[in-house]
């Protein structure tokens, strides 16, 4: 169990899973680059949460800006919305009547990828949820602007076992500062910090180019 004051950003998690040094960057060192992506993903974060005010719509009740934390995962952050569903199944809420399951959903800039980060973000917030409020979170949503579609997300216990490594590893990382050296891969195309990174990093000559620059593209 972590104190609140070891407690680390719950979003780090998709940061953690997209590339460790890009986490240590951001999370350690302090470093953002703030780029066109960055800057509409936060817009778009910023407008989803204006509407702060929970909202019933039949047997739904809306949060928005949702504040969560896990001592179990040294977590904490924010759900950008969460839906209790009237569900006899369910738990009870503070201040409503009956029983409620709980639904986490998280906005994304873009539309869905391949790889699970998302899916790791919102796999520790219903973890967090779970904590807090003494329930099962089956699924959660993913909510995409660019194709304005929600994903039916199944919080799968292999998602939860890698959210549980991953905070394990976060914490390994905060303990010692440890920045890990940079390591060229197909995500640093996509990195928002690929120039504070390593400036050369973006210079050094792919294996191809420096094959035809040196070796006139013979190989042995
Ligand atoms: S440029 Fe590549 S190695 Fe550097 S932080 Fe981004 S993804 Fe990681």
């Amino acid at each position: 169990m972590f104190a609140e004051k070891d407690f680390l950003l719950l979003s780090g998690i998709q940061h953690f899973a997209f590339c460790r040094r890009q986490w240590a960057l951001i999370h350690l060192e302090g470093v953002w680059e703030e780029n066109a992506r960055t800057a509409e993903g936060r817009l778009l974060h910023e407008n989803a949460h204006d509407a702060y005010c929970p909202e019933s719509r039949g047997k739904t009740v809306i949060s928005r800006a949702v504040p969560v934390f896990s001592r179990e995962l040294g977590l904490s952050g924010e759900c950008d919305v969460v839906e209790y569903h009237l569900d006899s199944d369910g738990v009870p809420l503070a201040g409503r009547e009956g029983k409620w399951t709980v639904f986490p959903v998280e906005y994304k800039r873009g539309s869905p990828k391949e790889d699970p980060c998302d899916a790791l973000q919102l796999t520790a917030q219903a973890m967090a949820l779970e904590e807090m409020l003494c329930c099962t979170v089956p699924e959660g949503a993913l909510y995409y602007f660019e194709t304005r579609h929600r994903q039916r997300v199944p919080i799968t216990e292999e998602l939860r076992k890698t959210v549980r490594d991953y905070a394990e590893e976060m914490h390994r990382y905060a303990e010692r500062f440890y920045l890990p050296k940079p390591k060229r891969t197909k995500a640093c195309g996509m990195c928002s910090l690929k120039d504070e990174c390593l400036p050369s990093l973006s210079r050094l000559p792919s294996a191809s180019a420096w094959n035809e620059e040196n070796l006139g593209g013979k190989t042995e």
